[in-house]
């Protein structure tokens, strides 16, 4: 065999002798808290509801928080009528903003996307999604990007926290999307696999710029409860989360598409959830399978060691393994099920 092996060829089966434990169901009932019903290819809207319930029955989630309501009442009525008729108390349905808007209302958009939520609410939406599209694409009427913190979006934040919904929020994306992408970018895959998924800045806003608009934006609205997506957007920096869910007590995260990152670095991990315990919601962000949730379930309930993230042979996100949190059983619960209970339901 040559000397020389492409990276992508490169496959290697740990030799590791360690324990192995599949958790098959979560020790406590779960709200999937970040979730999709829209994912491409997987037609939900075409299937019964049922086989999805089934599915959910099966991994022990009780509740699949749907962000997908989009902005317009269409999609939001169709996924209330398709899913939420028929398992009022399995799912929750958020709505959304639609940015492009701007243009036509120009300085009034504020007013009239709070006033679009409201309508969205009054219809059945049970919370606010903001997709990470907002500071890498939105521009206002003069063609401007927006940053987050802008305050003509006040009277969105300050409609959610009247009606005492949350908002999930996705800003910016991992760190290493803003990289030049070069034989450093640990996530070199991944970007080769999505090219589109680069922010090279410039000319796009940096990383950091992004996340302190984000945190500003959690300060100055403290009577509104925002969820940062992802582990609050930034979890290659625990510390830096940490200080901000220790600054406002508004302020909650989610761990969907994360536990790649929390993953490998067990240990800051686990500290993190064990300090965060009431702010910390579960959520996957994946199509709903019993294997993807077992991935999650063995990460945070076992003491397994250096096993995949994720179910393709070459990890998607990043080249590394991780290990698990153990967590107690308090944490548990309140990760799987309380806090998401006491802020969306
Ligand atoms: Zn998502």
């Amino acid at each position: 065999m040559s000397k020389d092996l492409l990276l992508k060829d490169f496959n290697p089966t740990s030799q590791l002798v360690t324990k192995q434990f599949i958790v098959q169901q979560a020790r406590f009932p779960v709200i999937d808290a970040h979730n999709h019903l829209s994912f491409d290819k997987w037609d939900y809207d075409e299937r019964p509801v049922s086989q999805l319930i089934d599915t959910l029955d099966e991994a022990n989630v009780r509740v699949y928080v749907d962000l997908d309501g989009g902005w317009g009442e269409d999609i939001l009525n169709h996924h209330l009528d398709y899913f939420k008729a028929v398992a009022p108390e399995r799912f929750l349905v958020y709505g959304g903003i639609e940015w492009n808007a701007w243009s036509t209302y120009e300085n009034n958009f504020g007013e009239w996307a709070a006033k679009q939520f409201r309508k969205q609410v009054a219809r059945g939406a049970e919370g606010l999604k903001v997709w990470k599209n907002f500071g890498l694409h939105v521009r206002d009427q003069n063609g401007d990007l927006v940053m987050i913190d802008d305050a003509r979006l006040d009277p969105i934040w300050q409609a959610a926290g009247e009606l005492n919904l949350p908002i999930t929020i996705h800003i910016a994306d991992p760190v290493a999307f803003f990289d030049p992408l070069d034989n450093t970018n640990e996530r070199w895959d991944e970007l080769h696999a999505h090219p589109d998924w680069r922010f090279p800045s410039p000319p796009y806003p940096s990383f950091m710029l992004l996340l302190n608009s984000f945190a500003n934006l959690v300060r100055r609205h403290p009577q509104t409860i925002f969820i940062g997506a992802h582990v609050g957007c930034y979890a290659e920096n625990l510390e830096w989360v940490g200080k901000l869910l220790d600054e406002c007590p508004n302020f909650y995260v989610d761990i969907s598409e994360r536990i790649a990152e929390l993953g490998r670095q067990p240990y800051s991990a686990r500290r993190f959830f064990l300090k965060y315990a009431d702010r910390i919601l579960f959520g996957t962000d994946c199509p709903p399978t019993p294997e993807i949730y077992r991935l999650y379930y063995r990460f945070l309930e076992t003491d397994d060691e250096y096993f995949d993230y994720g179910l393709t042979d070459i990890p998607r996100q990043g080249r590394w393994k991780i290990y698990g949190l153990y967590l107690p059983d308090d944490v548990l619960r309140k990760v799987y099920f309380e806090n998401a209970q006491r802020i969306l339901v």
